[in-house]
């Protein structure tokens, strides 16, 4: 039996014209086997975390149905940053392609390299708006109602830049 789950996915890019690489990763992520998107988000544009003196982010959120494990998952997302050139400095610095796992359906994961819920998740902008967009209705697993987080997040000087069709 095929156990699919739908799973929800931060994307966020800053060098190298960062339209092209989310347009990149989501095109390379519905080629594979065992993911079919679901919806995918607006892009927005958000000012960077830590250091400020890197370019303004454009981020995005794309909902995926898989079945595929979520260690292989997380493994076959970090496959696709290194294809699209990710050098990894300091924290939070530039990025060409930066994903990350924000929920794996209902499921609380604690694992060395994959911990869902995403511990950021619930309280940064760029991830809760653009996932209000595509699922209103959501609950996240230890934290209640994404309304509620949506409602208690200001926004950070994000903005929404256009459809990504
Ligand atoms: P942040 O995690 O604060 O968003 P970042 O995305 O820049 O920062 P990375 O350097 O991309 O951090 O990832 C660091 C490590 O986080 C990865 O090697 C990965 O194993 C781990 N990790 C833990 N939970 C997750 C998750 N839910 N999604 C993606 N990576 C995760
Ligand atoms: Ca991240
Ligand atoms: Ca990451």
């Amino acid at each position: 039996m095929v156990i699919e789950t739908v799973a929800y996915l931060g994307l966020g890019s800053n060098l190298d014209t960062p339209i092209e690489q989310l347009r990149d990763a989501r095109m390379a992520i519905c080629a594979i086997n065992g993911i079919e998107e679901i919806a995918f988000s607006s892009l927005y544009r958000s000012p960077p975390m830590g250091s400020q003196n890197q370019p303004d982010y454009v981020n995005a959120v794309m909902a995926i149905k898989t079945n595929l494990p979520p260690l292989i998952l997380l493994s076959t997302l970090q496959h696709i940053e290194n294809e699209q050139g990710r050098v990894r400095t300091e924290r939070w610095g530039a990025r060409t392609l930066d994903l990350d796992i924000l929920l794996f359906g209902d499921q609380i994961l604690d694992f060395p390299n994959l911990i869902v819920p995403h511990y950021g998740m619930t309280e940064r902008a760029f991830v809760l708006y653009p996932l209000f967009e595509i699922a209103p209705d959501l609950m996240i697993p230890k934290h209640g109602t994404l309304a509620e987080l949506v409602a208690r997040c200001p926004l950070d000087g994000l903005e929404r830049l256009a459809n990504a069709t």
